[in-house]
């Protein structure tokens, strides 16, 4: 299924070209109090709803989907987890370019490790991701996003996929330059996710998926996550050897070649095979 949030507090699941909204689903669950657990509330709970779901439907409020704002699919990620260089046609780009990589050399990811983005950098489909510096180049990657479903650390190979609640598409947006990619990675909306999550069972190969983004309508970048280095198993028993991951844990898997800038008044649209389409807008700060 492919689970949503609007109207900021609404959790949907979409129908057609309905969706429906499934939050009474969720009104007996005690919310969250002080200090917060480092998860989603709702993805943390998702399990204990999701039984009740199918009979749920047939009663449910619908909305046109076309019609709602959709929020990004997980409210509160504890953390948003990016791989820096996972796909080989991406790293061949970045190190011929020194707009890319400013004099360094990309080698592997069992070198360079994984970077984390601000929770404050996340914004839905449909929202304006905003360039913080005019004058330097700005960059879409468009990436398979993995939400974590069930908490975990030392996640083996085997066992990782059962971590995963579901997929979603992800721009990790990125401004060119020296510094670390915490700092670069991690400007307010540089973290789209959206327009939905849709449930691991209907993605039966995380590993296998085509995507592809286009600016105004010109396509930039076209691959596959069977072409990824680290596949979503590895990416997750590599960061769950440092980090515990928890539910609504956002892990964006890599971009592949084909990232450039883009500018005000630019028009994002992106797209993985079976996980719908992310659109987004460029604007200035
Ligand atoms: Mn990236």
């Amino acid at each position: 299924m492919k689970l949503c949030r609007f109207d900021h507090c609404r959790i949907g699941i979409l129908d057609g070209a309905a969706i429906a909204d499934i939050t009474p689903l969720f009104d007996d669950i005690a919310r969250p109090a002080w200090p917060y657990p480092p998860y989603d509330w709702m993805v943390h709970h998702f399990p204990q709803v999701k039984p009740r779901i199918d009979g749920f439907l047939a009663t449910a409020r619908r909305f046109p989907a076309d019609a709602v704002a959709v929020d990004s699919p997980v409210a509160n990620p504890g953390k948003i987890i990016g791989a820096p260089i996972n796909y080989r046609d991406h790293v061949d780009e970045s190190n011929a370019d020194r707009e890319i990589n400013h004099g360094k050399t990309f080698t592997t990811l069992e070198q360079l490790g994984l970077f984390l983005k601000a929770g404050t950098a996340l914004l839905p489909s449909g929202g304006r991701v905003l360039i913080p510096f005019e004058n330097r180049r700005t960059d879409h990657e468009v990436e398979l996003v993995a939400v974590i479903g069930r908490a975990g650390r030392r996640i083996s190979r085997a066992a990782a996929l059962d971590h995963v609640l579901g997929y979603s598409i992800g721009l990790d947006m990125t401004v060119r330059g020296p510094e670390f990619p915490g700092f670069r990675k991690s400007a307010d909306t540089f973290a789209v996710v959206g327009p939905w999550l849709t449930t691991a069972d209907e993605v039966p190969d995380p590993n296998g998926l085509d995507l592809e983004l286009r600016v105004n309508g010109e396509l930039r970048q076209r691959s596959n996550t069977r072409c990824l280095i680290f596949d979503v198993e590895r990416l997750i028993e590599y960061a769950s050897a440092m980090y515990t991951l928890c539910p609504g844990d956002l892990l964006f898997t890599g971009t592949p070649a084909g990232v450039g800038p883009v500018r005000p008044g630019d028009l994002i649209g992106a797209s993985i095979q079976g996980l719908g389409e992310l659109h987004a807008e460029v604007g200035s700060l």
